[in-house]
C-alpha cells in the first residue's frame, strides 16, 4: 500500500489554504504523501512549480462550486 492509493475525500468549505487561510479549492499531494491545500489565488500563483514537485494536483473548484 502506498500513499498514492489512499482515497481522499473531496475538499470542503472547512479546508483552508495553507498560505492565506481562504477556502481551499486545490489539493496538491507530495510524493511522501503529505498534502498541500491552496485557494484559487495561490494555486494559480504556484501551479507551474507545484506540478513539477507533486504527484497529484487536483483543482476541485468546479466540483466545489455551490449554486
Ligand atoms: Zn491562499
Amino acid at each position: 500500500m502506498t500513499p498514492t492509493t489512499i482515497e481522499r475525500p473531496p475538499l470542503t468549505a472547512f479546508d483552508r489554504c495553507d498560505r492565506c487561510g481562504a477556502q481551499a479549492f486545490v489539493r496538491a499531494v507530495l510524493p511522501g504523501g503529505s498534502e498541500l491545500l491552496f485557494c484559487r489565488h495561490h494555486a494559480r500563483k504556484h501551479e507551474d512549480r507545484l506540478r513539477k514537485v507533486t504527484i497529484t494536483f487536483e483543482d476541485e473548484a468546479e466540483r466545489s462550486a455551490s449554486p
